[in-house]
């Protein structure tokens, strides 16, 4: 089995043709490994925008990518593509996260009409897999590719970050770091219908309490100094599509706001807690019947 862990740059492009913004993709990067996980090729390759003339201002900061440079390679999305459809051959695709196989099919679908990614057979997301390996928590922010680097100790300038090579070859080192056969075979998705149904579900906030796949045994809160659990001292309400109410720690004293969002997911519901700080006025109000 050999891995391929694949980055992407791109640029936000207006099509004037379809009347939307396409993300365009400017480079290739990637490295393939063996079962060791030692790196045996490598693939770079830029390519010359055919949709926008220009590239956006943050994207040039990034990357420090110039437009003269991608004209110089002369290289069409469909040339790079079909040479790495083989460098990729029947190997495993790593991305970190799933958004660079989005783009990528949304590539495929302004530039040949169907986003099916044909080639593809086996799909691992690198961040889910990170994140899983090192017992990541944070349901809130996702890992980033160099602070997961950071937590594993590895080496990297950071300014060579945001390039598509140096970000693979990173991806790699994060991978094999936390490498553990088991556990990858958990990530590793065979991409058939059911994998892109997967991928282009949009996950969406729970607005209504009355959803069935609302969990109300999931909507306490223990108190943050302590560990206690506290109690409610408001009806929950919905503001910026999270369920918020107010909590009390009677051994602390603790007023709180104890936020919880309810993500439904392609196939599970992701419950999201934070306790927050109550509002001035809020806090004001209970000051007042506390004293
Ligand atoms: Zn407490």
């Amino acid at each position: 089995m050999q891995y391929i862990i694949l980055d992407l740059e791109f640029n936000s492009a207006y099509s004037k043709h379809r009347h939307k913004f396409v993300n365009e993709i400017i480079e290739f990067g990637a490295v393939k490994c063996d079962e060791q996980l030692n790196i045996i090729e490598t693939f770079s390759e830029l390519i010359k925008p055919q949709i926008s003339k220009k590239l956006n201002s943050h994207v040039s900061a990034l990357t420090h990518i110039t437009l003269e440079e991608l004209k110089e390679s002369r290289n069409t999305f469909s040339h790079v593509i079909s040479k790495f459809r083989k460098f990729l051959g029947d190997g495993v695709l790593l991305t970190w996260s799933n958004s660079d196989v989005l783009v990528l099919m949304e590539n495929y679908r302004y530039f040949f009409g169907n986003d099916k990614l044909s080639f593809l057979k086996y799909y691992v997301n690198l961040q889910k897999y990170c994140e899983c390996a090192l017992g990541y928590q944070d349901k809130a922010h996702q890992l980033g590719l160099s602070a997961c680097a950071g937590m594993l100790g590895l080496r990297f300038e950071e300014n060579s970050l945001h390039r598509a090579y140096n970000d693979a070859e990173l991806s790699a080192a994060c991978f094999k770091a936390l490498y553990h056969s088991e556990l990858l075979e958990a990530f590793l998705y065979e991409c058939n219908d059911d994998f892109y149904r997967r991928l282009t579900f949009k996950n969406y906030n729970i607005c209504d309490l009355k959803d069935p796949h609302v969990e109300k045994k999931e909507m306490y809160f223990n108190c943050d100094t302590c560990g206690k659990r506290a109690l409610r001292r408001s009806k929950w309400r919905l503001k910026n599509r999270s369920f918020r109410a107010h909590f009390r720690c009677i051994r602390c004293r603790r007023d709180f706001e104890g936020r919880i969002i309810f993500k439904q997911c392609y196939d599970h519901v992701e419950v999201i807690k934070r306790i927050a700080e109550l509002p001035p006025k809020d806090k004001r109000r209970h000051d007042e019947t506390a004293s």
